[in-house]
């Protein structure tokens, strides 16, 4: 395999992170990067040698780049995508694919007028080895009919007030298609089905000012599926311990819960104040292992020329972007949505 040549666009909480997972790999050199920022282009330059931008189109023109990775704001996606992709480079975006549906729609057309080229998708929690083995038992039917599916997203209490202040100067699009849409993925993607109506409530308890801003703190999203199964996901930004990511499958024969402690460590403290078990803390903490891993099927994708056949692909996104978006419609209007 020769060298793959990569740059990032966007070097925030998440795009940091996947530098530095890309920084790391052999045979890949992670040429250069873009932010807004100066600090964060300073530390990509000195961590990994990636040479600063600060006109991500004039980096893709200049530099002689094999693929790119997209972790800026959710807004921007379809653009950067777009741009990316006609310039003839292999893209790893950042869910969610963008806000606006026309935009994606624009997004989804130039992607497939290419199919030589990779476009993959940051779901990575499909490469976390917990999800893969539900995935497995639901395929080998080892729990039986599937009756029932449970998601919990909740984001630590402790980052609210970070989030109410991004809220006011960013669109995240909503908190379904921010954050309900990871099991949006994972639903569809472990029973191979697809919705055919929601109905989603959500509210602002506790960070009232995000009403304003019409995006919700918590949201209830209820999906159900044309064999009259149902699943409930729930996505929030209030929990006390850390970061809470459970997932449920209930079938006849058994059900599988992954993430039901929210515990990375397999310690567990017993003091006069009782039995403790350390929670994560944070998204990058919980899914490091996953986000190398989809990266790393992201390289060997670009330098084989086959998509990586777990990884979400372009019509995946597509379709859990319609239906975020109807969750975000049923949230606001009080009604059900058919898809
Ligand atoms: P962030 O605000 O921390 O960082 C955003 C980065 O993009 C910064 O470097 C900023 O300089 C740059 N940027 C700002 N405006 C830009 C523009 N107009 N064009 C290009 N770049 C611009 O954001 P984040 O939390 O890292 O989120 C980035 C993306 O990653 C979002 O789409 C988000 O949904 C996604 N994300 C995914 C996960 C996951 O679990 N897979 C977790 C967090 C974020």
């Amino acid at each position: 395999m020769s060298t793959i040549n990569i740059a990032i666009i966007g070097l925030g909480r998440l795009g940091m992170c996947h530098a530095e997972h890309v920084a790391s790999m052999p045979k890949v050199k992670l040429k250069a990067a873009f932010a807004l920022d100066d600090e964060q282009l300073d530390l990509a330059h000195s961590r990994f040698g990636a040479k600063p931008y600060k006109d991500w189109r004039m980096m893709i023109n200049q530099e002689n780049l094999d693929a790119i990775i997209i972790a800026a704001p959710t807004a921007f996606h379809p653009e950067i995508t777009i741009y990316a992709i006609e310039h003839g480079l292999n893209v790893f975006c950042e869910k969610p694919m963008g806000i606006d549906m026309e935009e994606i729609e624009q997004m989804v057309t130039t992607i497939k007028s290419r199919p030589e080229q990779i476009f993959q998708l940051g779901f990575m929690r499909r490469f976390d080895p917990s999800y893969q083995e539900a995935k497995r038992m639901v395929i080998s039917q080892e729990l039986g009919d599937i009756l029932y599916m449970r998601g919990y997203g909740i984001d630590p209490f402790k980052n609210l007030k970070s989030f109410v202040n991004y809220a006011g100067s960013n669109d995240s699009g909503g908190i379904f298609l921010d954050m309900t849409i990871h099991d949006i993925d994972l639903v569809r993607w472990i029973v191979g089905k697809e919705p055919v109506e929601v109905y989603a409530v959500g509210n602002s308890l506790a960070a009232p000012e995000l009403q304003k801003m019409g995006e919700f703190e918590t949201g209830v999203a209820n999906l159900r599926f044309d064999n009259d199964m149902v699943a409930t996901l729930v996505a929030g930004r209030t929990a006390a311990h850390g970061n809470h990511v459970e997932f449920e499958i209930m079938g006849s024969k058994g059900w599988i819960r992954v993430g039901q402690e929210a515990s990375p460590y397999y310690t567990t403290l017993f003091t006069d104040k009782g039995i403790v078990r350390p929670c994560m803390q944070s998204f990058p903490e919980r899914f490091s292992e996953a986000f190398k891993a989809e990266l790393q099927a992201f390289i060997y994708a670009v330098s084989s020329g086959k998509p990586n056949t777990v990884a979400a692909e372009v019509e995946d996104g597509r379709a859990a972007s319609k239906i975020a978006r109807a969750c975000q419609e049923s949230a606001k209007h009080h009604h059900i949505v058919k898809l």
